[in-house]
């Protein structure tokens, strides 16, 4: 009987979380999206866009040290200011009370004011942090690479929030400095999406149907994705999920339109290494999954830089 009470309670912690991860159970509500799987067409070589070789080199590069210390996230901040000065965009830092907010941008040709946020957190809970969220923060330089081929209309803003971990600190402090927050069209977050079990397509465009917000609905960024993952018959269908935990969260708070994209973690893809130290670049990650999920956002993104 204590053995089991014991392994009842190995489980339950290992199953718990603190207030501050964002993938609570109790707050996932799941329900299997009633559109059809879209399989691929023609998505031929020719039509993909991401650079799958460099993705896999950046999160490599990436996850080679623990992001945790203001040291290592020093060094991380650097190798991300290296690649996105290399692609023509304006670095800054932002520093708040405990951390330091990367910045990047492009700006827009005819409608400067109008920003588009694409974000992810860049520390890590004392691992590597190869899915969670090195994935994410390289998704975002990876969209981000090609998007610096092209010119839009509106700015692209590309923010790495620092202590997402320790409850949204980053993107709270982000958010605080807003002056006109009219002028942000949306903010698409990226989480954790290199862990892909069930190797279905589900993934999660997470709105949480936020149509009290003011301006823009959150549910028209999702609409986007949703268009692009038909337009260009990417294999992929969106789990429906809803949660608080990660920093779309502190945009909503501030009434801003936001979404986060991750892997079907509510839906039986959740990582087995998250917060673990096996979150390392290894074959659990699933670069095909990742592409497509790449690419719905790109083809989605370049859509809201201009209308
Ligand atoms: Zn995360």
């Amino acid at each position: 009987m204590k053995f089991i009470l014991l392994v009842l309670l190995l489980s339950l912690t290992a199953f718990s979380h603190d207030d501050h991860d964002w993938r609570t159970d109790y707050e996932a509500y799941l329900s299997v999206s009633s559109e059809p799987m879209v399989f691929p067409k023609t998505l031929g070589r020719s039509k993909k866009r991401i650079d799958l070789n460099e993705f896999k080199k950046n999160l490599v590069t990436l996850s080679k040290i623990e992001r945790g210390s203001t040291a290592n996230l020093d060094i991380t901040r650097s190798f991300l200011s290296e690649e996105y000065k290399k692609i023509g965009f304006e670095v800054s830092l932002q520093p708040f009370g405990s951390g330091t907010n990367f910045i990047a941008e492009k700006k827009g040709t005819s409608s400067p004011e109008k920003i588009l946020i694409l974000s992810s957190h860049i520390d890590s809970v004392g691992n590597k942090g190869a899915n969670d969220n090195g994935t994410g923060t390289i998704g975002v330089l990876a969209v981000s690479q090609e998007l610096a081929k092209n010119n839009y209309p509106y700015t692209i803003r590309v923010l790495g929030f620092d202590r997402e971990e320790k409850g949204l600190v980053g993107s709270d402090a982000y958010v605080a400095t807003i002056k006109n927050k009219a002028q942000i069209i949306g903010n698409i977050n990226f989480e954790m999406m290199g862990f892909h079990r069930k190797n279905d397509g589900g993934f999660h465009v997470i709105d949480c149907e936020r149509p009290f917000l003011l301006g823009t609905p959150s549910e028209k960024l999702s609409l986007e994705i949703k268009n692009s993952i038909s337009k260009l018959g990417l294999p992929l269908k969106v789990v429906k999920a809803c949660t608080n935990r990660s920093d779309h969260a502190s945009f909503w708070r501030a009434k801003i339109p936001a979404i986060v994209i991750s892997e079907n973690f509510f839906g039986g893809d959740a990582d087995p290494c998250y917060h673990s130290k096996c979150d390392i670049v290894d074959e659990r990650l699933n670069y095909s999954y990742m592409e497509s999920i790449m690419e719905a956002v790109l083809d989605a993104t370049e859509a809201l830089l201009q209308n």
